[in-house]
């Protein structure tokens, strides 16, 4: 089944038959993403085991085909979904991130001077052509938050610093006998 990831669509080259590719993928086939997850990883408090997430899954749904505007092209249509575990910028634990992204793109070889339909983004490739693995990643990567955060407030829990013996103020005469007991 992850044969079909491994295709290329090359830009110069259209597609006679549109073909889809609707299937549940794991995170473990994509090497960048999981490195991306795994440096993300660092500066959590609180580490998470590879296996807790490298299993999850990349929901893929996309079309692809040629369309025949005035420069005829490939274009990739549909829809990817990942369960990313990806570390909260201002409490630092890691939490479960749903990413969905729609995808409508052309493939060209300069945005600049992409010429097709408006229905379409215009996506950039090197070379002449892209594996479908790649562009899922790429596609994946920009579209995680460059400020990963929890949503809900009250899943954000800053942990307080660890009390010190002089924030200890509940007892303070107890503690002064202590330690003078202590200095005998
Ligand atoms: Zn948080």
């Amino acid at each position: 089944m992850s044969k079909s990831l491994q295709n290329l669509i090359q830009l110069n080259k259209l597609i006679n038959h549109p073909y889809q590719i609707d299937f549940d993928y794991s995170l473990s086939l994509f090497d960048k993403l999981t490195d991306f997850i795994t440096k993300d990883h660092k500066f959590a408090i609180k580490s998470l085991e590879s296996d807790q997430w490298v299993n999850e899954s990349v929901k893929v749904d996309l079309e692809i085909k040629s369309i025949d505007s005035a420069n005829p092209m490939n274009v990739v249509s549909g829809r990817i979904e990942a369960r990313l575990f990806l570390t909260c910028q201002n409490c630092l634990n890691i939490f479960e991130n749903e990413i969905d992204v729609p995808v409508k793109i052309a493939l060209c070889s300069d945005q600049n001077a992409y010429q097709g339909n408006k229905d379409y983004e215009p996506w950039e490739i090197q070379g002449c052509s892209i594996k479908i693995i790649d562009l899922i990643e790429e596609l994946l990567l920009i579209s995680i938050p460059l400020y990963v955060k929890h949503d809900d407030d009250k899943d954000c829990v800053i942990p307080k610093k660890p009390q010190t013996r002089n924030d200890l103020t509940t007892f303070p005469f107890a503690n002064l006998k202590n330690q003078l007991n202590n200095d005998k």
